[in-house]
């Protein structure tokens, strides 16, 4: 069976994510494969009449951009990822990380079991929508 030759790091950057990306980093130098890094910033809120919750101010959304592009950058360097290899999108994260392990062709996407949006749970939400949707194997490195 042939190995993984690119491995795809959904990033969310919590308080226990390292683990996640140093299984990431491991499995992709064992396979020797193409590690990249991905971070979704997610839509502004909205409240069921469309109605924005947080009014959005074009320097919020530079903020956090740029807050996202530093951060991701800092891991990349960490992790020996380069830029070419490092991705902020702005979107619904499981919408935008399965498009992006399309895109870039990942074979593996590499999540943490859970954390902001499932507490509570074995898998949270994130883990459980790839399982279900992404193009390719997906590991969820238990937190
Ligand atoms: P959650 O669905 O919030 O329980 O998160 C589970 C995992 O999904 C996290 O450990 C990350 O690997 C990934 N993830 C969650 N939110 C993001 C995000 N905004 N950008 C990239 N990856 C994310």
């Amino acid at each position: 069976m042939e190995g993984y030759q690119h491995v795809l790091l959904a990033a969310d950057f919590q308080d226990d994510s390292a683990r996640v990306g140093e299984r990431a980093h491991d499995l992709a130098q064992r396979y020797e494969a193409q590690l990249s890094l991905l971070h979704v910033v997610e839509n502004m809120p909205v409240e069921p009449g469309n109605e924005l919750m947080i009014p959005p101010t074009a320097n919020v959304e530079q903020e956090m951009l740029a807050n996202a592009e530093r951060r991701l950058r800092q891991l990349g360097e960490r992790l020996g990822v380069p830029d070419a290899h490092r991705e902020v999108r702005v979107g619904q994260t499981k919408r935008e990380i399965i498009e992006h392990a399309q895109e870039c062709g990942a074979d593996l996407v590499v999540v943490g079991s859970h954390s902001r949006h499932g507490l509570a749970l074995l898998l949270g939400s994130t883990a459980n929508a790839l399982l279900h949707g992404a193009p390719c194997d997906v590991l969820a490195v238990r937190l």
